[in-house]
């Protein structure tokens, strides 16, 4: 089979799939609220989210919501950066999804290709409701140790008349500064333009210009984002390569480039140079 047939956005052949392990370590108060509403045994009203682990609640950051932040922060720079992307997959998803599940229940292949090739950058990563994702982000845990929690307490605002409501002290925990939490991030297919978008978010993240879970306004949310290690596979003729002895990774597509590195953050900085030749592509064509 040859990349002509099966584009990189199609999920009929696994061309590559890489890992890169992160450690996620909080620079300031991190807070990622829990769905599960107020325990009742906590006399914090609103708690951070938590894992049960051998009888302990441990936070954790959810990779639902790492996931959250890498969408919308990939699709604010593609579009500052004049790439088409669509807010949250809305877009895409009111124009092509019907489209697509048709074709794929009468399994005209060239159709399916044709519609998939119409998303958007930020959708073909991320996926939408009929599309199946090319990245995905883990939970991530404490490593060595609990993290340390703290409480805020603030005054709850009545959003209709903006008059501080009566009696309405509220109290919110977040996760102290200097936690430290280990996930990782992989990437289905993605050309390496494509991880150069990602890999930019992940310096924005470290430069403080973004930032995850609530409270932003008031200072939350400062996350430093070391990569660790990477790990993968690429499609070598019939069989699959480690690509730490490969050193490099070809471009899949027309618009993707050749990159080479010895190690993580060589390689998240190449992929970051071939995203800005494929921003100056687009703009050239
Ligand atoms: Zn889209």
């Amino acid at each position: 089979m040859s990349t002509k047939s099966f584009p990189w956005f199609t999920h009929s052949v696994i061309y590559r799939t890489i890992e890169v392990s992160v450690k996620y370590t909080t620079k300031s108060p991190l807070r990622i609220g829990s769905e599960k509403g107020k325990s009742p045994t906590s006399s914090v009203d609103l708690q951070v989210i938590t894992m049960n682990i051998n009888g302990t609640e441990v936070p954790f950051i959810p990779g639902s919501s790492l996931k959250g932040v890498f969408r919308s922060s990939s699709e604010f720079i593609a579009r500052s950066y004049g790439i088409r992307a669509c807010m949250m997959g809305e877009g895409c998803k009111n124009d092509y999804d019907l489209d697509l599940q048709r074709f794929m229940k009468s399994g005209d292949v060239d159709s399916i290709i044709n519609t998939l090739s119409k998303y958007c950058l930020t959708c073909k990563i991320f996926g939408s409701a009929s599309y199946y994702s090319h990245i995905s982000f883990s939970d991530a845990y404490p490593k060595n140790q609990v993290p340390r929690r703290g409480v805020k307490t603030g005054i709850a605002i009545d959003r209709r008349s903006g008059a501080v409501k009566k009696g309405a002290l509220y109290t919110v925990e977040f996760v102290m500064p200097g936690s430290e939490f280990e996930g990782s991030i992989r990437f289905y297919n993605l050309p390496n333009y494509a991880i150069g978008l990602i890999s930019t978010v992940l310096n924005n993240i470290n430069l403080g210009i973004i930032k995850i879970g609530g409270f932003k306004s008031r200072g939350f949310g400062t996350v430093e984002v070391t990569p660790k290690e990477l790990r993968g596979s690429v499609l070598v003729g019939s069989s699959y390569e480690s690509i730490s002895e490969k050193g490099e990774l070809l471009p899949l597509d027309e618009d993707d480039e050749l990159v080479k590195f010895s190690n993580v953050s060589e390689f998240l900085e190449e992929c970051r140079r071939v995203w800005i030749n494929y921003v100056r592509k687009k703009h050239s064509s």
